[in-house]
């Protein structure tokens, strides 16, 4: 499948500035984001495709080398999703900040967008979620339940009580709001006979007492997309607190937060794990095996001569990255341990090994080390 221009992606010229491929993406984000546009696979390959062309030009280097090199920049680098980690391996992360990128637009622009009226709108609400780095890896569906206010059964969320109507507010002939003089101005401001509503309710519902929403717990499903990173959000539109008489519903946002692993250490897509391995395997070679995230096990061939801080790659043994079907990688770290609480046999053969290493060439790190330390007193004798 041939790739398109990612400046024909953005709609943008190749001339354009920062700011210009920012607003772009950003009226193309919102057009395109899932959240508009449930089970369209069109609109979803669109935003995937507007990522990953903005990815690429809003950072300058890679911008450049795109420019030089186009697509083949990000390609090759060796199997297994070497073109993938072009996206300087934190792809997930890139991806998170989008979110919160587009999330916080959303939530301003809602604000933005209720006006005069603003005050009928639910509010937006926080839900905080810690999940493990397990859950993180594999995804989760869970259901979380909200204190929240839900739209009144009983009046629809008029407000008014059955049979009868808000009446259009005297005070302010319905327009929600009233002029006042004030020297030389007129300040115009919300009626606070109706508080902005424009109308007014004499026979308020017995149920909400007029608010036209009660206080009721919300149970929801919750799908928590496999490779999210901690600090990620996600929004569920409308799912917050109900609004004021019939006004908007705000949004809920759930705010993940990833627990620390005991034994892996997360690294954008890559994971890290320090194992320890025994001075005798690496001396001599050998094999160890390592657990990995998705509960499997690894083995990893460990050479002879293997010192501390040997790192070893397990390629997609890592992360899985959010909306992706890729995997990162893992990183074994070796930490070589010398032996304890030695038998009087052990001892013998270590005494003996020491004699038989009369100097230092089995041990890399002390020649260089001893190399060094010549050059040093030979430097201060000079
Ligand atoms: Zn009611
Ligand atoms: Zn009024």
């Amino acid at each position: 499948m041939s790739k398109r221009d990612y400046y024909d992606v953005l709609g943008v010229e190749k001339s354009a500035s920062a700011d210009e491929m920012k607003r772009a993406y950003r009226k193309l984000a919102m057009k395109y984001h899932p959240d508009r546009n449930p089970d369209d696979k069109d609109a979803e390959q669109k935003f995937k495709e507007l990522n990953e062309a903005y990815e690429v030009l809003k950072d300058d280097q890679k911008r450049a080398a795109y420019d030089r090199f186009g697509h083949a920049a990000f390609e090759g680098g060796g199997p297994g999703g070497g073109g993938f980690h072009g996206f300087g391996g934190g792809g997930a992360g890139g991806f998170a900040d989008i979110f919160d990128e587009m999330f916080g637009e959303f939530m301003g622009g809602g604000r933005r967008g209720g006006g005069g009226r603003s005050n009928t709108r639910g509010a937006d609400l926080r839900y905080n979620m810690e999940i493990s780095l397990e859950e993180a890896f594999a995804g989760k569906k869970t259901t979380v339940h909200v204190p929240t206010s839900v739209t009144c059964d009983t009046c629809s969320g008029s407000g008014a009580k059955a049979g009868t109507q808000p009446k259009t507010c005297t005070t302010c002939g319905g327009m929600g709001r009233v002029r006042a003089q004030q020297g030389f101005f007129t300040i115009e401001r919300t009626c606070p006979a109706c508080n902005g509503q424009g109308k007014v309710i004499s026979d308020p519902c017995p149920d909400c007492g007029g608010a036209g929403r009660v206080r009721r717990d919300k149970t929801l499903e919750v799908t928590i997309p496999a490779g999210v990173e901690d600090g990620t959000r996600i929004r569920l539109a409308g799912e917050g607190e109900a609004g004021l008489r019939g006004g908007p519903a705000g949004d809920l946002y759930i705010f993940l937060s990833v627990a620390s692993h005991r034994l892996f250490q997360r690294d954008g897509a890559n994971i890290q794990c320090r194992v320890p391995i025994p001075m005798t395997t690496a001396a001599l070679g050998g094999s160890i095996e390592v657990p990995s995230i998705d509960g499997g096990r690894a083995k990893v061939t460990i050479p002879a001569g293997t010192q501390t801080g040997n790192q070893f790659r397990l390629r997609g043994k890592g992360m899985s990255v959010l909306r992706s079907t890729a995997r990162g990688d893992m990183f074994i770290q070796a930490v070589v341990e010398t032996p304890m609480n030695l038998t009087k046999r052990q001892k013998e053969l270590l005494e003996e090994f020491a004699k038989e290493n009369g100097d230092d060439a089995t041990s890399p790190e002390s020649h260089g080390f001893f190399k060094k330390v010549k050059e040093f007193f030979e430097d201060l004798t000079e």
